[in-house]
C-alpha cells in the first residue's frame, strides 16, 4: 500500500515521522509524495498552540475528501499530539477518519492500517506506553544512517508550565538509559552520521541514577567519528554550570543553544510557573558566553500571557536587548484545553497580542541580523547538506547553526561533497543566510 504523510510541529515530530516511515517501509508499505496516489493518508499533528490544532484538523479534512477513488478505499489517520488529545472525538471533528494513533503506539501502525483496510473498522490507539516503555523510536540497524540524525533521550514532560499542553499529550517522563543512547549514536556514526541532535522536551533534565546530562554529553563526546553534537530543547531551570562549561570543553558540542526564555518579566515567569527568574536566565547566558564567547543563543517567547501588562512586555523586549539572541520564535499566547492556565482567562486582546508580537519581531530581527553580520570575514566549518540553487553552489550549516551557501572549484565540488565538513570563508551576509568561498 502507498502512504502519504504530512508532518506538522517540532523537531520531535519530524523525527517521529522519519521513524514512522521506516516502520512502515520495513512492513512493506511505500511512501509517496502526492496524496493523489496514496492508499493511506496520515497527518502527524501538533497541538502546542491553537493554530497548530486547527492546521491538523483542516489538513485531515482536506485529505479525507476524495475517500473513494477508482473504487479503492482510502485510509485516513490522525497521529501525533492531536491524536492523543482528542482520541475518539476525532471521528466527530472530522468525518471520514479511520485511524487515531498516539505517539506511544507507532510500532502498531502497520497492523492497525491493515486491519482498517481489510474490514473498514475504525482503529484507536491512544494512551501512554502500552507495554513498550523501552521503545524510543531508535533507527533500526538495517536503516541507512542520515548525515544529521536525531536521537531521543527522553519522552514526555512533567514540568507542567501552566500554559502548556505537552505534559498531557506526551505523558509522563521516561528517561532512556545511557547505554542505549550511546549504542544508537555509535551505530549511527558507524553508518556515516556526522551530526547528532539529542531530543527531549526538557532534554537537559535527563538523568540516570547519579549520571547527569553533562555526563551524557561527555560520554558521547568521546565517540570517535562523531563530528557534531547538539541538543534541544533545554529548560533554563535545569541548565547546570557543568552543561554551560561543556560548550567550552567538549570537542563535538556545537556553539549554538536554543534556550526558551518565554518572558523577560519575573512576574509573568512566576505566573507561568517556569521556576526561574530573569537574573537566573541571564547568569546562564553569562556562563555560556564565558565558556564559548561566539555561541549562538536563540529562544522562544510568548506574548499576551494572561495578565501580561505593557510593563511586563517591555521587560521581554529588555531581555532580548540584553541577551542579543541570534534568533527567536515568538508566539501569541493561546489557551490550551485542560491546562492550568485555562483558568486564568485570556485577557490580553487579540489586537494587543498582534501589536506586541510585531514590536517583538522587530527587535528580534535586529539582533538576528547583527549576529549574522558578525560572521562576515570569519572562516566557518560547514557540514555540507546538498547543492545550492546556482551552479557550483553548495549549501550546509555552520556549527553555530547558520545556513551557509558557498561556491568551490568544479574539480573539488563533486557530489561526494555531501556530508563532508568543509571550511568556508564568509564573504557576504544575506537576510536569511551567509555566503562564502570554499577555503582549502
Ligand atoms: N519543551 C520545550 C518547548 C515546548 S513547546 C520547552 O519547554 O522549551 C514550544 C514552544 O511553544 C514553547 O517554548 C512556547 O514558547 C510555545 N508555547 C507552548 N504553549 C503555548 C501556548 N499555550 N501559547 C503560546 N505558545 C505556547
Ligand atoms: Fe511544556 Fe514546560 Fe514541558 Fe516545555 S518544559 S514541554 S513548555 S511543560
Amino acid at each position: 500500500m502507498k502512504v502519504y504523510m504530512k508532518t506538522f510541529g517540532c523537531q520531535m515530530n519530524v523525527h517521529d515521522s522519519e521513524r514512522i516511515e521506516e516502520i512502515l517501509m520495513r512492513a512493506g508499505f511505500e511512501m509517496v509524495e502526492d496524496p493523489a496516489f496514496a492508499d493511506v493518508a496520515l497527518v502527524n499533528s501538533c497541538t502546542v498552540r491553537e493554530k497548530a490544532w486547527h492546521k491538523a484538523i483542516s489538513e485531515a479534512g482536506r485529505l479525507r475528501k476524495p475517500k473513494e477513488r477508482h473504487g479503492r478505499q482510502l485510509v485516513v489517520g490522525m497521529l501525533g499530539c492531536v491524536a492523543q488529545q482528542e482520541g475518539e472525538r476525532i471521528f466527530s471533528l472530522v468525518s471520514g477518519m479511520d485511524l487515531v494513533v498516539a505517539p506511544d503506539h507507532y510500532h502498531r501502525l502497520p497492523a492497525l492500517i491493515r486491519q482498517c483496510a481489510a474490514d473498514g473498522q475504525r482503529q484507536v490507539a491512544v494512551g501512554f506506553d502500552a507495554g513498550h516503555p523501552e521503545d524510543f523510536l531508535a533507527l533500526s540497524e538495517a536503516a541507512a544512517a542520515p548525515i544529521s540524525a536525531f536521537v531521543t533521550v527522553m519522552k514526555g514532560c512533567e514540568e507542567r508550565c501552566l500554559y502548556c499542553i505537552v505534559p498531557s499529550v506526551r505523558g509522563p517522563e521516561r528517561h532512556r538509559p545511557l547505554d542505549d543512547i550511546e549504542g544508537e549514536v555509535r551505530r549511527l556514526v558507524a553508518g556515516g552520521t556526522q551530526e547528532v541532535t539529542l531530543l527531549g522536551q526538557k532534554v537537559n533534565a535527563w538523568r540516570e541514577g547519579e549520571r547527569s546530562f553533562a555526563d551524557l554529553l561527555a560520554r558521547l563526546d568521546n565517540i570517535e567519528g562523531l563530528s557534531r553534537l547538539r541538543f534541544t530543547s533545554p529548560h533554563p531551570r535545569h541548565m547546570s554550570p557543568e552543561v554551560a562549561s561543556a560548550f567550552g570543553s567538549l570537542r563535538t558540542l556545537c556553539e549554538a543553544i536554543h534556550l526558551p526564555a518565554q518572558s523577560g518579566s519575573d512576574r509573568t515567569l512566576k505566573r507561568m510557573r517556569r521556576r526561574y527568574r530573569v537574573d537566573d536566565y541571564l547568569a546562564t547566558v553569562t556562563a555560556l558566553r564565558a565558556a564559548r564567547p561566539d555561541i549562538a543563543i536563540s529562544t522562544d517567547l510568548i506574548v499576551g500571557y494572561p495578565g501580561e501588562t505593557e510593563e511586563d512586555f517591555a521587560q521581554t523586549l529588555a531581555l532580548v536587548e540584553a541577551v542579543r539572541f541570534s534568533g527567536a520564535f515568538s508566539f501569541k499566547y493561546s489557551v490550551r484545553p485542560g491546562t492550568p492556565a485555562e483558568k486564568l482567562g485570556d485577557d490580553v486582546s487579540e489586537a494587543e497580542k498582534a501589536s506586541r508580537l510585531s514590536r517583538l519581531h522587530e527587535v528580534v530581527l535586529r539582533h538576528e541580523q547583527a549576529f549574522r553580520a558578525q560572521q562576515l570575514g570569519r572562516t566557518l566549518e560547514v557540514l555540507v547538506e546538498g547543492q545550492g540553487r546556482m551552479p557550483r553552489q553548495w549549501s550546509g550549516r555552520a556549527r553555530n547553526n547558520q545556513i551557509v551557501n558557498f561556491t568551490c572549484p568544479a574539480d573539488v565540488c563533486d557530489p561526494a561533497l555531501r556530508g563532508q565538513l568543509v571550511r568556508v570563508a564568509i564573504t557576504r551576509v544575506n537576510p536569511n543566510s551567509l555566503e562564502g568561498e570554499w577555503h582549502p
